[in-house]
């Protein structure tokens, strides 16, 4: 029997625990928290979107950095895989809108729960309140899991001593970034349309001319700039180009509909209301918050009569709501973003076991590698997976 240590008591330390005691090891976890799972309690506003339910396949097209280095552990350890477990150990699971899984209760603890008695199950010792400060305290294990997560949310214990650990041991860390996090954005409009979501909208991402993202789907406004899940898609596609200057936001308001269709819906608009102002007619088409922004913007009179609006104003207005212009200044920080991008290189790990190449015995898994996918599931996922795999390879 050999000795295991993970360090690090989140989801892929504990989950890399259960699969090594279950191969006959004598596991131990540590976690300088004085309880495990801190951060995936908070994970999916608290409900936990556990992985998500989609095709392998769909699975790697949803990881942003080094999808390639997932192929064996994906398939290793697939979603299927996930479910059952958690099913198996007693804890019910349903799928949501965009293949989402989430506990049935809708409660994160119960996944920490079913974790946590899974390991006490498989005999497996928990040292709470244990900081390992260097891998040297670990001298007598035969083998060390790292498990210690990223940068964000640093409350929730995880504060970056996986990429110490691996620097300590001559291995590559690539740049750390914060992943999945709202942006700010210049001058006084978010204050002005604070707490508005907006359903159905395309976001695009620009560097000068130059598209570096387009999706379609949620965002909001914060009193600081824009948030939601697809801003926080989005932020991961940015990232030197931030630090030489803003970059430009544009939002389509309709994408469903061309210039020509927008148009034409307006002037429907303008006709079923004909005598009256600009300012009046426009609940139809934007919630309530929006319209004096639009107003603005659009430099049309608010007390104008709408059958005195000229082609070229419409146009003006049409053009603006297809594409709503706000300016990026910077990316939040390390406290609001739900990943971090950038970690320990998968160059210097084994992608089939987690093993560093260069240093037999010692495995890298989840967050601290350089692994980070978008919004839905995904990064549980990777935690899960490249945690089994370390597990089993012990
Ligand atoms: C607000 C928020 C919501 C999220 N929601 C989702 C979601 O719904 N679905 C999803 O897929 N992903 C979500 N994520 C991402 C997901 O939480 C992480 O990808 C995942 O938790 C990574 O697991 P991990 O085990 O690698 O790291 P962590 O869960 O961060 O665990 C690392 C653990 O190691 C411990 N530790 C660190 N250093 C040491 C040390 N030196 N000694 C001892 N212990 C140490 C820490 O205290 C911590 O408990 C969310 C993240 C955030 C911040």
């Amino acid at each position: 029997m050999s000795k295991v240590a993970v360090v690090g008591g989140g989801a892929a330390g504990m989950f890399a625990s259960i699969f090594a005691a279950r191969n006959g090891n004598e596991v131990h976890v540590f976690e300088k928290n004085e309880k495990l799972g801190k951060k995936l309690f908070i994970t999916g506003k608290g409900r936990c979107n556990v992985t998500n339910a989609a095709d392998i396949e769909t699975l790697l097209a949803n990881v942003r950095a080094n999808p390639k280095f997932l192929y064996s552990a994906f398939y290793g350890c697939s979603n299927d895989m996930v479910m059952d477990f958690f099913e198996k150990e007693g804890c019910r699971l349903k799928v949501e809108r965009g293949d989402r899984v989430f506990p049935l209760s809708d409660h994160s603890s119960d996944i920490i729960a079913t974790l946590e008695r899974a390991m006490k199950k498989e005999g497996v010792k928990i040292h709470l309140r244990h900081e390992v400060k260097s891998l040297d305290e670990l001298k007598d294990f035969d083998s060390i899991i790292v498990a210690t997560g990223g940068m964000s949310y640093q409350a929730t214990g995880s504060t970056g001593d996986g990429y110490r650990f691996a620097k300590d041991l001559g291995m590559n860390v690539t740049e750390l970034m914060p992943g999945l996090v709202p942006f700010n954005i210049e001058g006084e409009i978010p204050k002005m349309l604070q707490g508005l979501a907006l359903k159905n909208v395309t976001a695009a991402i620009y560097d000068g001319k130059k598209e570096i993202y387009k999706d379609f789907g949620e965002m909001l406004f914060t009193h600081f700039g824009v948030s939601g899940p697809l801003i926080l898609t989005g932020s991961s596609f940015v990232s030197k180009q931030i630090k030489k200057g803003p970059l430009r936001l544009v939002i389509d308001l309709k994408p469903a509909l061309t210039k020509e269709q927008l148009d034409a819906r307006i002037l429907r608009e303008f006709e079923e209301g004909k005598n009256k102002q600009f300012k009046n007619v426009l609940g139809g088409l934007f919630p309530s918050k929006l319209i004096p922004v639009m107003i603005d913007l659009s430099g049309i009179e608010p007390e104008k009569k709408v059958n005195e609006i000229s082609k070229a104003e419409r146009e003006t207005f049409v053009n603006l709501i297809k594409g709503f212009e706000l300016k990026i200044i910077s990316l939040r920080g390390w406290n609001e973003a739900i990943i971090t991008r950038g970690g320990v290189s998968v160059k210097e790990i084994n992608p089939s076991t987690m093993e560093c190449k260069n240093h037999p015995g010692v495995y890298f898994v989840g967050e601290v590698l350089d692994l980070d996918a978008k919004t839905g599931g995904f990064n549980l996922q990777i935690a899960w997976s490249t945690a089994y795999l370390a597990g089993i390879s012990v």
